[in-house]
C-alpha cells in the first residue's frame, strides 16, 4: 500500500506508529476521513486498482442492531465495523454499491467499540458480527484486531463474536487456545462459482484448508453459503459441494444460507460502477430489494440438502 491517510488527531497513536513501521508509506495527514473516503467524484473500481489505507476515529453510533432472522441463534444480534472495505474483489460484493471509495478505512478507537459492545451485553446470549463491511481477517496484519478483541470476548461468555472471512490469515488463531464464544465463519461457494465470482479471494481449496486447521485446533467454525449464486444447472454444482463440505465439517457451530439480495439503492450504485456485470442483469425487484430471479427456488433446493438447523437469512 503506497498511501496512508491519517486523521491528524491520530498521528501519534501507537497503532498508527505500528502500521507506519510495517508499510513505510507516503503519509498524508487529513482532518477527517470523509475528505478522502466517499468523496464526491471518487470511483470504487479505479480505487480498487490502486488502494490506500485511511486511519480514522469512528464517532457517533458504533454498534448496530440486526434482526434475529439475520442471526445465528441468539435473541440479540448486533454488528460493528472497525474496518470498511476489503482486499478481495467479489463481483457480487455489495460494498461497491455502498461506498464511493474502495480505500480501506481502519477505525483505531477499539476501546470505544468495546465500551459500546459492553453496553449491549446482558444476561441473554448476544451475537456480535464484525464482518459486515469488510473481511474480518484479511487485513489482520495491519489492524491487529484479534489481539484486542479475542481477550475481550473471552472475558464475556454471554456474548458471542462472529468473524466472517474468506481469508487464510489464521496464524494468530492457530497460535493460541480457541475462544469458545468466537466463531470463525467462512463464506464458501462451489469451486467454479468461487473462481468466476470471487475475484482475488482465496480459492475454495485454501478456505477448506484453513477451516480444517481451525477445526483441528478446536475453534468453533461457521459455514456460510451466502450468497448463493444462480448459474445454469446450479444443482449440479451445489449438490456435490454441500456433500463435500458436510463430510469434512460434520459438526459446525452454525450454517447459514442466503440468496443474493441487495437494497435497491445499493443495486443502482453497483450497476453504475459495474454496468456490464451479468449477475445484476438477472436481478428482479421486490419492493425495495433486488434479488436473483431464481433466488427462492435455489434456497429451497439448497436447504433440502443441508441439516435442519440451517439459518436462512
Ligand atoms: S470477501 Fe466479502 S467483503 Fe471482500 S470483496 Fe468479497 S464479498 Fe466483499
Amino acid at each position: 500500500m503506497k498511501f496512508l491517510y491519517v486523521e491528524e488527531s491520530l498521528l501519534d497513536h501507537p497503532r498508527t506508529q505500528e502500521i507506519k513501521e510495517k508499510l513505510s508509506p507516503t503519509l498524508i495527514p487529513i482532518k477527517r476521513y470523509g475528505e478522502v473516503f466517499n468523496r464526491h467524484g471518487g470511483h470504487f473500481r479505479l480505487q480498487k486498482r490502486e488502494n490506500a489505507l485511511i486511519l480514522a476515529e469512528k464517532k457517533g453510533k458504533l454498534v448496530y442492531e440486526i434482526p434475529p432472522s439475520y442471526g445465528i441463534g441468539a435473541k440479540h444480534n448486533y454488528y460493528f465495523s472497525h474496518l470498511l472495505n476489503c482486499p478481495y474483489d467479489c463481483r457480487y460484493c455489495y460494498l461497491q454499491g455502498m461506498y464511493r471509495s474502495a480505500y480501506y478505512v481502519l477505525f483505531l478507537n477499539y476501546e470505544d467499540f468495546m465500551g459500546a459492545i459492553d453496553e449491549k451485553i446482558g444476561n441473554e446470549k448476544t451475537t456480535f458480527f464484525s464482518g459486515y463491511d469488510g473481511d474480518s481477517l484479511a487485513l489482520e496484519s495491519y489492524s491487529n484486531f484479534l489481539d484486542y478483541f479475542l481477550p475481550f470476548f473471552e472475558k464475556r461468555p454471554t456474548a458471542e463474536l462472529e468473524l466472517r472471512t474468506k481469508s487464510g490469515n489464521i496464524q494468530k488463531l492457530l497460535k493460541r487456545p480457541p475462544v469458545p464464544n468466537v466463531v470463525i465463519a467462512y463464506t464458501l461457494s462451489p469451486d467454479p462459482i468461487a473462481k468466476a465470482f470471487e475475484t482475488n479471494a482465496p480459492s475454495l481449496k485454501q478456505r477448506i484448508k484453513a477451516l480444517l486447521k481451525l477445526q483441528e485446533k478446536g475453534w468453533e467454525i461457521g459455514l456460510r453459503f451466502d450468497p448463493l449464486i444462480h448459474v445454469e444447472n446450479y444443482q449440479k454444482y451445489y449438490a456435490p459441494f454441500f456433500k463435500e463440505i458436510l463430510d469434512l465439517f460434520p459438526r459446525p457451530h452454525s450454517i447459514t444460507l442466503g440468496s443474493f439480495r441487495l437494497p435497491l439503492s445499493t443495486f443502482k450504485e453497483m450497476k453504475r460502477v459495474r454496468p456490464k456485470e451479468k449477475l445484476l442483469a438477472v436481478c428482479t425487484q421486490k419492493e425495495e430489494m433486488m434479488t436473483l430471479k431464481k433466488g427462492e427456488e435455489m434456497v429451497e433446493f439448497c436447504r433440502s440438502l443441508l441439516p435442519k438447523e440451517v439459518f436462512v437469512c
